[in-house]
């Protein structure tokens, strides 16, 4: 048996720092990986897919290019094999710079295999036990695979599978009109394939407001993005083409025939094969290990990080509890989950950046807000570029003049929303924004004039 001050689980975006601060205090550390090195936002997420969106977006801009007065002599040909050796050099230069400097740090053993508690202060790789006083879990998650009609008979990609993806589907159909799926429809049509999004919902990103997800939908459809909403029994068959969609929308087809599927309807916790019951963690329903405000299991010497927590479910989110942890650790800092405001983006074209409440939560909340909205049509910056799809959007408490939260679809609108995130954190009132001078030309130098916008809530 091996000992060592601490066990980490999972080389995602928390395991790894984590691993670096013990080595740093002179700790010895076991930090074990059962498959690529970086997780699923170096390998299969958020760094493949935006590579790829950036692939997708240049072809865009290619066949726009009467617009900006150049020509492109022929069409606008994408070659699969390129985007993904594209997509492949990138992100294989992250999953490489994680494990080398991993192997890089003293102090640290690196295993590879499939992790397994045995008991709460024993886990087993491999034949090798290795013992510990602390524990730190960083699973991750993986695609969810419902078990719909059909789902046997026909072969289905997910975020992952579709990394291996080299050619181009003739039509794609993508079940799930969520984050993950909108990102994949957008890029595939740009890239040159017919479309179709499939959505149990009335809407797509049925989490967002009204007319977020309106908003969105346009700029799809705009592209000759089929969207099927309201589809309450979708199940899958064998068809010529690759497979038939039963859709069962109140509009429309009942079916779509596509050549290719992309299952994208949500995540599950890499929970289920761990031994959390020998080790005693407490997981709820849906798998996902309970844990308190400093991110501790039910079980002393046990923490669980990043999107097996059901805490968060974004590479930031992950980090942000590396940084709760190992402040908590090693600087006697007392911080927590709770300390954190929400915020993410959606990377469709123009992006969409969030932070804070959707305004169904203020008006759930009952508290007396603000709200302005402003269309990216008249920000100087946009049109500039020929990008004015979307709107920006922001809801102050009129009490406090604290920002509550805001929507940016708009070009720009993942960098631009950290502007207000930041006022959220120093609890500053919106009056800081619209006293303050920012650069021209800039999306950004509109928010001052959108609060000037400000009105009751209707
Ligand atoms: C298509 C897609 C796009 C995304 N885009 C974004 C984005 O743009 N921005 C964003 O913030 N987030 C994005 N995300 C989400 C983001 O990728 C995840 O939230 C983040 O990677 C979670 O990190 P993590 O540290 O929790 O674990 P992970 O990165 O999932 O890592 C967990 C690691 O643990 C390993 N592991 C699991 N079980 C064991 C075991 N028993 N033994 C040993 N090793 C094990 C796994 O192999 C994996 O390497 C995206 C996700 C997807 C699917």
């Amino acid at each position: 048996m091996r000992h060592f001050d601490a066990i980490i689980i999972g080389t995602g975006q928390a395991g790894p720092p984590l691993a670096a601060r013990f080595s740093d205090a002179g700790k010895t550390v076991a930090i074990i990986e059962r498959n690529k090195f970086g997780g699923t936002c170096v390998n299969t997420g958020c760094i493949p897919t935006k590579t790829m969106v950036a692939s997708a977006y240049a072809a865009h801009v290619a066949r726009r290019g009467g617009e900006y007065g150049f020509t492109v002599n022929g069409d606008v040909g994408v070659d699969m094999k390129r985007v993904k050796a594209r997509k492949d050099a990138v992100s294989g230069r992250s999953n490489k710079g994680v494990e080398e400097s991993l192997r890089g740090l003293k102090n640290c053993t690196v295993l590879q295999g499939h992790a397994r508690f045995q008991s709460s202060n024993i886990v087993v790789v491999n034949d090798q036990v290795l013992r510990a006083d602390q524990a730190y879990i960083n699973v991750g998650g993986r695609a969810f695979v419902p078990e719909m009609p059909g789902i046997h008979d026909v072969p289905f990609l997910t975020n992952s599978s579709m990394m291996d993806v080299d050619f181009l589907p003739e039509h794609l159909v993508v079940i799930g009109g969520s984050y993950v799926g909108l990102e994949f429809a957008q890029m595939y049509r740009r890239f040159g394939s017919e479309v179709t999004i499939v959505e149990m919902g009335p809407r797509l990103i049925g989490r967002e407001d009204q007319d977020v997800s309106e908003k969105v939908r346009e700029i799809l459809e705009a592209e000759r993005i089929h969207i099927r909403l309201n589809a309450k029994c979708i199940s899958l068959a064998k068809h010529e083409r690759g497979a038939a969609v039963r859709v069962d929308c109140q509009e429309g087809e009942p079916e779509v025939f596509g050549t290719h599927v992309l299952l994208a309807v949500g995540r599950v916790p890499n929970t289920n094969d761990l031994g959390l019951d020998k080790a005693g963690v407490a997981t709820d329903q849906r798998g996902y290990i309970k844990v308190d405000d400093q991110l501790r299991t039910n079980v002393p010497g046990l923490w669980a990080l990043g999107d097996c927590n059901g805490r968060g479910a974004f590479t930031h989110t992950s980090y942000n509890d590396y940084e709760i942890v190992a402040d908590n650790l090693f600087n006697a800092d007392h911080r927590g989950v709770s300390d954190r405001i929400q915020a993410y983006a959606l990377y469709i074209d123009p992006p969409l950046g969030r932070c804070g409440m959707t305004d169904a939560e203020i008006r759930k909340s009952g508290r007396r807000a603000l709200i302005a909205k402003y269309p990216m049509s008249r920000v100087s910056r946009a049109y500039e570029k020929s990008e004015t799809q979307g709107f920006m959007k922001i809801c102050v408490d009129a009490e406090t003049r604290q920002i509550l939260g805001a929507a940016i679809l708009g070009t720009g609108g993942d960098e631009v929303i950290h502007v207000l995130l930041d006022v959220m954190y120093a609890k500053a009132p919106y009056t800081v924004i619209q006293r303050a001078m920012h650069i021209h030309p800039t999306v950004a130098e509109y928010l001052p004039t959108v609060l000037t916008k400000l009105e009751p809530f209707a």
